[in-house]
């Protein structure tokens, strides 16, 4: 059965929207989103186009820059500065990648933690594995959302998370940790990684390649969370790191791929950004 992340990411922003007409009369402005994207990429041009969808349809303000291929670091960290001092920002996000003259690691530490709406601010990343207050990352903090909602049990369960990047795989290592699943973080060095994988009673795909995890992949009636988003190299359509017509029929439960983790990450950007504006009062 699929997990439909399409129906709960409206949920979760109607929720944020209800949130947001409250902030509006207790507080007299709603939270505002600026998003900062350099260069010309087309991927990153979708998603900061839903990005600021997102923004509108749940009633915040959101301002998009968009800055040249060109634009220097130093240009770029002006920019981000010039955010964190507005105090009508309350969330700052920059499109990743940026261009690769572009340090991302001094982008990222650039951005206040106090706005760092996607979580990805080494205070954040701290706050996350040290169990105290922080951001958390939009992607993992959207999967366990999925979860819930679903009835998953994941305390004593084995999960395994294929992909260790300090966006996806990390944090939803960490995540499933907190909540008492025994996690196994596998990788491209992994040996026997099908073997390793149907283990799992929770299994989270984060490797960026299409149709990568097939069906000797998954046990029988495993939860199959499918975090990519790649383009099919014949078809061009979009498609997950899972081989979703092979998996879904042995999968209790599996995220397609459109409709699934993506429109929870964005749902989840939203509730971020209402909770860095409400930090704030
Ligand atoms: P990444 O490239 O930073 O990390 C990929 C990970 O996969 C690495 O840790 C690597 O060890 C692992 N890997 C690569 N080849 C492997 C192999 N052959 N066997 C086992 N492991 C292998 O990517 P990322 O940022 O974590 O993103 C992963 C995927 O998720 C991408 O398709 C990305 O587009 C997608 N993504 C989706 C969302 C969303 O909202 N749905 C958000 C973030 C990323």
């Amino acid at each position: 059965m699929n997990i439909d992340g399409k129906a709960l990411a409206k949920a979760t922003k109607e929720n944020v929207a209800a949130k947001v007409r409250e902030c509006v009369e207790k507080y007299g402005r709603a939270p505002h989103l600026a998003v900062i994207l350099v260069g010309e990429d087309p991927a990153s041009q979708t998603y900061v186009r839903s990005k600021g969808k997102d923004a509108e349809q749940v009633g915040f303000r959101s301002t998009t820059i968009r800055m040249p291929e060109s634009t220097s670091e130093e240009e770029l960290l002006a920019e981000i500065s010039r955010l964190n001092a507005d105090t009508e920002v309350d969330g700052v996000l920059v499109q990743l990648p940026v261009p690769r003259h572009i340090d991302e690691n001094r982008v990222i530490e650039a951005i206040s933690a106090e706005k760092d709406v996607d979580g990805f601010h080494p205070s954040n990343v701290a706050g996350l594995w040290q169990k105290r207050p922080h951001v958390a990352p939009c992607t993992p903090k959207g999967i366990m959302k999925m979860l819930d909602d679903n009835n998953v049990e994941l305390e004593g369960k084995k999960a395994v998370v294929i992909g260790r990047s300090n966006i996806v795989g990390l944090p939803m290592a960490k995540m499933l940790l907190d909540r008492n699943a025994t996690v196994t973080i596998a990788h491209s060095r992994t040996k026997n990684l099908p073997e390793v994988a149907a283990q799992a009673d929770i299994l989270v795909v984060a490797v960026g390649r299409p149709r990568f995890a097939g069906k000797d992949f998954v046990k029988p009636g495993a939860v199959v969370i499918d975090v990519g988003i790649n383009r099919d190299p014949e078809t061009g359509k979009l498609v997950g790191d899972v081989d979703y017509d092979e998996v879904a029929p042995i999968a209790s439960l599996i995220t397609p791929v459109p409709g699934g983790v993506g429109p929870m990450t964005r749902a989840c950007l939203m509730e971020n950004t209402l909770e860095c504006f409400l930090a704030k009062f």
